[in-house]
This record gives structure tokens, sequence and C-alpha cells, in this order.
């Protein structure tokens, strides 16, 4: 069975009295043996608050990682955080492509892609984020630009080392704005997406865990966890409150219970 994924991002926001309310949360969770061992449960602060979040989080099974990381491993590059920094912050994961960073940073698919390199060298688990714009979907070519996303980083990352990491399909019209792809939108994507991977290596695509996110929330996840092909989800807004974001974690293990 595919590694279930919850993973909060919780973008340009949070405190380090948020910082303390999950840590607090996750531990009573863990000592009352609440926290569902068959998902993997991630949360992605801004990285300045990384080193806190993963020290409090020691001996949980909630793991943390960071939104972004720089291809090098270090230089004169002002403002940015090499993957080892991540790791020695105490983070295991880190989101490669989300759309903010295409849309107000123009990364590329190259440079992405070298970022999911830099990631697994650095050990960590990226997220390789992919996903329309309404534009595209309104001109019915959602499935040829995610496509040509994944092929792009897929030149420079290879079938085998993105096996390493999971794919994130996020379509941009849905990221922060209530309205969410429906499932069948989501699982016709997710399907097309292991359909292209399938193309170069079968077993890396039935094994690849991927995500959807936009607008997910503890009263839609259910819905998408019913899809096949949707393994799991990336929350931004909705992981901003522990008590939702846990119910979110707890909806999504009693659906990969009952699959
Ligand atoms: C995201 O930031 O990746 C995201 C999916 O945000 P939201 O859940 O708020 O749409």
């Amino acid at each position: 069975m595919r590694q279930a994924v919850v993973a909060g991002n919780w973008k340009m926001h949070g405190t380090r009295q948020l910082v303390a309310e999950f840590v607090q949360k996750f531990i009573d969770r863990q000592q009352l043996g609440a926290e569902p061992s068959q998902v993997q449960t991630v949360i992605l602060p801004p990285v300045g608050f990384l080193a806190e979040l993963s020290d409090g989080l020691r001996g949980t099974h909630l793991a943390t990682g960071a939104q972004d990381l720089h291809t090098h491993s270090k230089g004169a590059f002002t403002g940015e955080t090499a993957g080892s920094m991540i790791r020695d912050l105490g983070g295991s994961w880190v989101l490669t492509g989300h759309s903010e960073r295409r849309q107000y940073q123009k990364e590329t698919d190259r440079q992405i892609a070298n970022k999911f390199v830099a990631a697994l060298d650095a050990d960590l688990c990226p997220i390789l984020c992919v996903g329309e714009n309404l534009e595209d979907r309104e001109a019915g070519r959602a499935e040829q630009v995610v496509t040509a996303q994944l092929n792009t980083a897929l030149q420079t990352i290879g079938i085998k080392r993105l096996a390493a990491g999971c794919v994130a399909y996020e379509p941009v019209w849905a990221i922060g704005t209530g309205q969410t792809a429906t499932p069948d939108q989501a699982q016709q994507m997710h399907h097309s997406i292991r359909a292209a991977l399938g193309v170069l290596d079968e077993s890396v695509a039935q094994a690849m865990s991927i995500l959807y996110g936009g607008s997910v929330n503890e009263k839609n996840v259910e819905a998408f966890f019913k899809r096949r092909d949707i393994d799991g989800v990336l929350i931004g807004g909705a992981s901003l409150n522990v008590e939702q974001f846990v119910m979110i974690v707890d909806v999504v293990a009693a659906a990969v219970a009952s699959r």
C-alpha cells in the first residue's frame, strides 16, 4: 500500500505560540496512543520556526520540514536555506515548486527539478508540486500542462530518484480560494500523473504517493481519500489550526484503515 501523507504548509504564517500548541497537542496524542501510525503527518512551518517545532516534536510520529530550499549546499546566497540546514534544524521533508514560488519567485521547472535533487542529496524527502492555472483548466489543457511540468522535472530528476519523494497535484485555482477540485477532477489528474510515470517505470508509478492540495479541510478530505489514486493531502489554511489539522489526520487515518 502507498504511504498516506498529510502535510501542512503554514506558508508565511504562524507564531511561537502556534508552535507550542502543535507540540503540546501531538505530544498528548502520542502519549494517549492516538496518533495513527498508518499516516505520515508532516508540518512545514516557516524555516524560522523549524528548530523549535522539530525539537518539541522529537519522539512523536510527526515529521517536520521546510517550504523551499536552495539548489546549492552552501555559498553566498543571502536569505536562502540549504537542504543540509533544514536537516540540521530537524526537518526531513521539503516542498519544491509550490505554485506561490512559481508565481512570485518565477521558479522554472528546471530550477524546481534542481531543488528536488538538492533535497535528495541532503537526505530530505521532497514533494514536487505541479498544477495548472484557471486559464489552462478552462482551455481544456490542464492535463497537458501538468504532464509537461512533470516531464520537464523528470528530465533532470530521473524516474528512479523521483521515487524517493512524492508528487503533489495542486490546481492553482484551488489554492487558498475555498474552491476545491472535485474529487473526480483530482482523481482524473492523479490517474494521468500516474500514467505518465508508468510510461517510464510502472513499479515507481504504482508505488508513488500522489498528494492533492487545494482548499482541503476536515469536511471534504474524506471524499478525496475515497479515490484510488489520491494518497495524501497537502493543506495550507486548515493546517494553521491544530484542532482542525488533527481532525483531518484522523479522518484520513479512518479512510486509510477502511481501504
Ligand atoms: C497549499 O498552500 O499548498 C494549499 C493547498 O493551500 P490551501 O489548503 O489553503 O488551499
